[in-house]
């Protein structure tokens, strides 16, 4: 995993209807690159690669959440969070 940029926004991505089964339809987090032209394949935080002409942004987290985009962001966000001891 490569370094991530704690302040690097971030899109939230799902797959449009239809592409695959409503089970996999779920949000996932991709680093936004706004520097450049979107990308024709977006790599979310969980490895998986989504095609930019079979996905759709989404104004905000909606729907079922990708798990392991979340276990990825909730893991870049630990060295910022305060400690309990
Ligand atoms: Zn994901």
């Amino acid at each position: 995993m490569e370094h991530v940029d704690p302040a690097q926004p971030m899109m939230v991505v799902r797959l449009l209807r239809g592409v695959v089964g409503e089970t996999r339809r779920v949000a996932h987090l991709v680093p936004a690159h706004l520097d450049s032209a979107l990308p024709s394949e977006l790599e979310a935080l969980c490895g998986e690669l989504l095609q930019a002409g079979q996905a759709e942004l989404l104004p905000g987290l909606r729907g079922m959440p990708c798990d392991r985009c979340l276990a990825m962001s909730a893991r870049r966000l630990r060295q910022g969070l305060v400690r309990a001891s």
